[in-house]
């Protein structure tokens, strides 16, 4: 067997709620034929839009792993040759880069500093003096390697100055921190199940503006692609047909996770997110470790540098082993330098953080001892 009897302090997959978990066993019935499948489903894409104030944009639930919807976006939108900015100060931020070229886009990568947010004024500054036309953006809301969280708000007013429409990786901040597609016009906002939402991978939810549909549909050229393509999703409730067989009980999960949120109310479980995050970062630097941002620190997620004396697999082993406690190291060039804890979703809760952030402190002093 796979004994994952530990907590799960990852930012992401973080822990699920008993009752997320209990309706993932019910009976999966036929989601293709059933009728009440689909006013479930699109019951539960509502509660999505409540939480992202996603109303005026689809929001749709698409099977497959949040890598699916980042993909989906790239894929639907992109045109061979078409200019594309992917504005980047992170893992994820960059890794956009490969996604447009896989599908023909022309990337113009702006890079900014890893350990600050992106700088709406600096990048305003940037597009007046381009003389590219770009016909979408990508950045990333919270670039989880690193934990930095970027402004979406800001960063969208600047692309809508320039008519660019936006695409937005908010896979590690959705449900932890608050954002208003609606009114900040966000074009299109991508997230998973596995991380704030606090329900198992396997979902990626994705809101798709009026304008980036009109994009989508102008197209020359046909999407390349069937499971990347957006357009099959845009009418699937009224007509009654979704592109393939969707997973009931992946569904059936997270519409109990949103309930689970909804519950508590969203300004509470944003707040919950900040004061988790204040908690991780106070405890850190008191027992010694240094974090690895300057500023922009995400709500859902912190890093901090691995200390000198032991190495990143050294500290996880051993959290695991001895204390049942999971934290994540991290990738790209942050790889062996950084140690993260996820405190999204399920895991803001004090005492599991409490315990965790204890349990790294005795880790320290008996790898010390060793
Ligand atoms: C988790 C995550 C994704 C999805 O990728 P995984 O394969 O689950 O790691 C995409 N973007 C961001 C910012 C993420 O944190």
């Amino acid at each position: 067997m796979y004994n994952t009897n530990y907590f799960l302090m990852t930012p992401g997959p973080t822990m699920v709620q008993d009752n997320v978990l209990q309706a993932r066993t019910q009976y999966m019935g036929n989601p293709d034929i059933d009728s009440n499948f689909f006013k479930f489903y699109e019951d539960t894409c509502n509660k999505l839009a409540t939480i992202l104030n996603s109303k005026n944009s689809s929001n749709i639930i698409m099977c497959g792993e949040a890598m699916l919807g980042l993909e989906s976006a790239c894929s639907s939108l992109t045109e061979i040759g078409d200019n594309v900015l992917v504005i980047e100060n992170g893992v994820f931020g960059k890794g956009f880069s490969d996604l447009v070229t896989l599908y023909g886009g022309n990337v113009t990568l702006y890079s900014s500093d890893w350990k600050k947010p992106i700088n709406s004024a600096e990048l305003d500054l940037f597009l007046s003096k381009s003389d590219l036309s770009f016909k979408y953006a990508t950045f990333v809301h919270c670039d989880t390697p690193s934990g930095i969280l970027n402004d979406v708000k800001e960063i969208t007013k600047i692309l809508k100055k320039y008519n660019i429409l936006s695409v937005v990786d908010s896979v590690a901040a959705m449900g932890g921190v608050s954002l208003d597609i609606d009114n900040w016009e966000v074009d299109i906002c991508l997230g998973g199940t596995q991380k704030a939402f606090s329900a198992p991978t396997g979902l990626s939810i994705i809101t798709v503006s009026q304008k980036a549909w009109s994009t989508i549909q102008n197209r020359k050229k046909p999407i390349i692609g069937f499971y990347t393509n957006l357009s099959l999703w845009k009418n699937c409730v009224k007509e009654k047909l979704f592109p393939y067989s969707l997973p009931s009980q992946d569904i059936l999960g997270l519409s109990v996770a949103l309930d689970n949120i909804l519950e508590i109310g969203l300004d509470n479980i944003f707040t919950k997110h900040n004061n988790a995050q204040a908690y991780t970062l106070e405890y850190l630097k008191k027992i010694g470790l240094k974090l690895y941002l300057e500023e922009g620190f995400s709500p859902t997620v912190t890093a901090f540098l691995t200390p000198k004396e032991c190495t990143s697999i050294e500290i996880i082993e051993h959290l695991k082993t001895k204390y049942g406690v999971l934290i994540a190291s991290s990738y790209g060039p942050l790889k062996d330098i950084v140690l993260r804890i996820g405190h999204m979703g399920e895991n803001i809760q004090k005492e599991n953080l409490l315990y965790t952030l204890e349990s790294l402190k005795n880790t320290l002093i008996d790898l010390k001892k060793d």
